[in-house]
């Protein structure tokens, strides 16, 4: 069980930048969250917070059943800091894929599990499942330089899911990539999503990408980040990214968020 309480979560950088102010969300296990919001206002700074790399000013993030930060807890952090610790174990996917690149693909993958102390038999057997669902077994000896950037995320993406982590964090993930490579991944994310329910917090600045993708879309203001409205995303599963394109009740959603943006 992986649900994440965020209460009154505020954060304040050394330099004075007021980032967050008074962040409040439930995210349910099992669910796909997205952020969404103006350049600026503390996405990654809060799914930072979230996964335990950067602390809090105030406020706290509880994971189900534990506390991960917290400026109050008693015997965790000093007075005023927000101490962290990662409770619960949880991957993180960046815009950039950071592979090894002296890594085979294979070998990026099993990486994850380093800290696992897994079998041999049970990392193969899972790095084979992975690189299976996004597609990629084929090139399972080839190093990061031999793939595309789309193929490289894909590896990011499979590493992720393969630590069998029951919260998934992901900034921006499919960012760098071409438009076209970019629709086909958000596809691929959300079959794979599907199939491996696990509760993930996704940012993006892509709007369709967010209706594509999540159960509830987070709107969040412009800096200091506060949650402006929390928009649910009541589509039929499995969607198809192209598909959806052409449905009424997609471009209706793409609208409410464009103008709670506005
Ligand atoms: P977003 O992901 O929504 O673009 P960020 O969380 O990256 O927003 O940044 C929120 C605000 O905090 C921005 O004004 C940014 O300049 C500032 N900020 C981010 N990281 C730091 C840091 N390490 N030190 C100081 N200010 C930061």
């Amino acid at each position: 069980m992986a649900a994440i309480t965020i209460e009154g979560l505020s954060k304040r950088y050394p330099t004075g930048t007021q980032a967050l102010d008074g962040i409040e969300l439930a995210v349910a296990d099992a669910e796909f969250v997205a952020l969404v919001g103006p350049s600026g206002c503390g996405k990654s700074t809060l799914l930072r917070i979230m996964a335990g790399l950067d602390e809090a000013s105030s406020g706290t993030v509880t994971i189900t059943p534990r506390v991960v930060a917290s400026s109050n807890a008693p015997g965790i952090g000093g007075a005023g800091g927000g101490a962290v610790f990662n409770a619960l174990p949880s991957a993180m996917v960046f815009q950039e894929p950071a592979l090894f690149p002296w890594m085979r693909v294979a070998e990026n993958v099993a990486f994850a599990f380093d800290r696992l102390q897994l079998s041999a038999s049970e990392v193969r057997r899972r790095v084979d499942t992975m690189l299976e669902r996004v597609g990629l077994t084929a090139f399972a000896h080839a190093f990061p330089h031999e793939l595309s950037g789309g193929m490289r995320q894909r590896v990011a993406v499979a590493r992720a899911f393969a630590v069998d982590a029951p919260v998934l964090f992901m900034d921006e993930p499919f960012a760098a990539l071409d438009e076209q490579t970019r629709v086909r991944m958000a596809g691929e994310l959300g079959a794979l999503w599907e199939r491996e329910r696990r509760t993930v917090v996704f940012v993006t600045h892509g709007i369709e990408e967010a209706v594509t993708l999540a159960d509830r879309i987070v709107v969040m203001s412009a800096r200091p980040g506060r949650v402006r409205a929390i928009v649910p995303v009541d589509l039929p599963r499995p969607r198809d990214p192209i598909a959806l394109r052409g449905t009424p009740a997609f471009a209706a959603l793409v609208l409410r968020i464009w103008e709670l943006l506005a």
